[in-house]
């Protein structure tokens, strides 16, 4: 099965391809100039760019991709520099920023420091003082604003990423995450099939709490259950909130009957549990384990089928998918 190419491929295939584009009219001008020298040099570029294009559009190694192109494009320049001369150096700003873009900043900015050094040696014989402070501290400018604003990006770009995939109120993953990490899940099924089991867990009366307690008691009594589930569970799978009282535990590597074992301590340490606003509660569970070539939606049917029954049959328990009549 073929899946999306992610933004992270797109960008490194679309600069390789842009950058292969843009550099040809050079080996051109560089043949007429009588530069054969250059005019070679440029056409390995272009052909060391195409080939990593086919290499990214072949096997999406993305993350060896990117350092590969990068410390390639760094070594090429700085031969050229040093071959004719700082009249090239102009390539390397555009390619200083596309470092701290499709690099860590570390790893970037090590690339970065190694090329500035290996170039400001050799360009120093040949220039004057005030020349070459200008070359240097240009270069070295663009390489430190480059990473502030690359690291200021991705860190706004994580905490982004994690406000849009967590529940406010229980710090559990939202639906978002969950119909996100679903997909996953059974996109790997389909390659490679194995056992998993999921929990769908519900809070027993819950509305009883709200209306004896007040909204507050009912939302600290969330966020408790989910910190005890995430205490319990870390290691095996992910906590997401599926709706307003009803959590949803998985991927469980484990078939079944180890899930329905998981789910009756879980029961148990809800309902033992001694909770800050001294109220008792329990929790049903209805657990299923996944059906080769099922939909998300059929596999949670099926856990909610458990979780009704459980329901029905007096609540503070656990029913497997294969007990529902
Ligand atoms: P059952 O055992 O059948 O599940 O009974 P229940 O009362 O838990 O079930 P029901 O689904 O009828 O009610 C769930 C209640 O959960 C309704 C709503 O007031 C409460 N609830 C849902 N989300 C929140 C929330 O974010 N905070 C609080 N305090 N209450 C919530
Ligand atoms: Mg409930
Ligand atoms: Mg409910």
């Amino acid at each position: 099965m073929i899946t999306k190419r992610t933004t992270s491929e797109i960008m490194l295939l679309v600069l390789s391809a842009l950058s292969a584009l843009l550099i040809s009219p050079f080996v051109y001008l560089r043949y007429s100039a009588g530069d054969f020298l250059v005019a070679i040099i440029d056409a390995l570029i272009i052909l060391v760019l195409l080939a990593f294009f086919i290499f990214v559009y072949i096997t999406r190694q993305v993350d060896k991709a990117k350092f590969l192109l990068a410390t390639f494009l760094a070594f090429a320049i700085t031969a050229v520099v040093i071959i004719r001369g700082e009249g090239h150096l102009y390539w390397l700003y555009p390619a200083i920023i596309a470092f701290y873009y499709i690099l860590p900043e570390r790893l970037a900015g090590i690339i970065c420091l190694i090329a500035i050094s290996t170039i400001s040696i050799q360009v120093y014989p040949d220039v004057n003082l005030v020349d070459f402070a200008t070359i240097v501290m240009s270069l070295v400018l663009t390489s430190l604003f480059s990473f502030m604003i690359f690291s200021n990006y991705r860190k706004t770009h994580e905490q982004l990423t994690l406000l849009a995939t967590i529940d406010p109120l229980t710090l559990s993953g939202n639906r978002r995450a969950l119909d996100r990490k679903l997909s996953d899940v059974i996109a790997d099924q389909t390659r490679q099939p194995s056992t998993v089991s999921l929990l769908l867990l519900d809070l027993d009366l819950f509305k009883k709490i709200n209306d004896e307690y007040g909204h507050a008691i009912g939302d600290q009594t969330l966020v408790e259950v989910a910190s005890l589930i995430t205490e319990n569970t870390r290691s095996l799978d992910a906590l997401y909130r599926y709706g307003g009282e009803e959590f949803i535990i998985m991927p469980l590597k484990i078939n079944l009957a180890e899930a329905m074992a998981l789910a009756e301590n879980l029961r148990i340490l809800v309902e033992n549990h001694k909770f800050s606003s001294h109220i008792k509660l329990t929790v049903s569970v209805g657990v299923a384990e996944y059906r080769a070539g099922e939909t998300a939606e059929s596999w949670i049917h099926r856990a909610d089928s458990a979780l009704y029954t459980a329901k029905d049959l007096g609540r503070n328990r656990v029913v497997a998918e294969t007990e529902v009549e």
